[in-house]
């Protein structure tokens, strides 16, 4: 069970939109805007783009309309800094209570998962291939388009997206723990267990 997955699903649940940092970026790549452009060789070798551009992206999306009602906020933040300026941004935008969820997987069993997602070159479809019987270079199940492995997903970038988590995201839990908003959960645990979770924590 990805992040994205769950996120996308509380959102739809909840009637908020579900704002993923990956998802703008890989938009951006596809679109060849100046970001993407920045953006792409960043992504694909695992590392991760830089706070001042990260910072802004947010900041212009959580002030937009779309996100008054709430919001799913999917990837972000990421470092200690982006943290911090996500409470300066809720400051200034005078944002309501939020909470932090935290998914638990070991890093083996991350690395084998990853190498069993392929996503559709076409519609942006992600699939496993353990669980959807799907194969890289096959056919999307929904529109038929070639079927591959995002390039941050191959093993050795996962290896090195890993290093970067436990030295500059994992200390961003200990920013929000004191305040009680993190919520630890086995990432190992079904999409249903994950989502009636978080859904009584929310209600809390
Ligand atoms: P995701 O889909 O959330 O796994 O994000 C895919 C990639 O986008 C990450 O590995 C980073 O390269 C980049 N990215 C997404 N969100 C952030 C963020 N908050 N800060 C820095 N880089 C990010």
């Amino acid at each position: 069970m990805g992040k994205g997955t769950q996120a996308k699903l509380l959102a739809e649940e909840f009637g908020v939109p579900h704002i993923s940092t990956g998802d703008m970026l890989r938009a951006a790549v596809a679109a060849g805007t100046e970001l993407g452009k920045k953006a792409r060789a960043i992504m694909d070798s695992g590392q991760l783009v830089p706070d001042e551009i990260m910072i802004g992206i947010v900041r212009e999306v959580l002030a937009s309309p779309r996100a008054r009602n709430g919001f799913i906020l999917d990837g972000f933040p990421r470092t200690l800094a982006q943290a911090k300026a996500l409470s300066a941004i809720f400051d200034e935008l005078k944002s309501g209570d939020y909470k932090v969820v935290n998914f638990e997987v070991d890093d083996e069993e991350i690395i084998r998962r990853l190498s069993n997602r392929l996503v559709c070159e076409k519609d942006g479809k992600i699939y496993n291939v353990e669980i959807d019987g799907v194969s890289k270079g096959g056919p999307c199940p929904s529109c038929g388009g070639r079927l591959v492995q995002r390039e941050d997903d191959k093993e050795e970038t996962v290896r090195k997206r890993l290093k970067i988590y436990h030295s500059s995201t994992e200390p961003v839990l200990e920013y929000y723990k004191d305040g009680g908003l993190v919520l630890n959960l086995d990432g190992t645990s079904s999409i249903d267990v994950v989502n009636r979770e978080i859904k009584m924590m929310v209600e809390e």
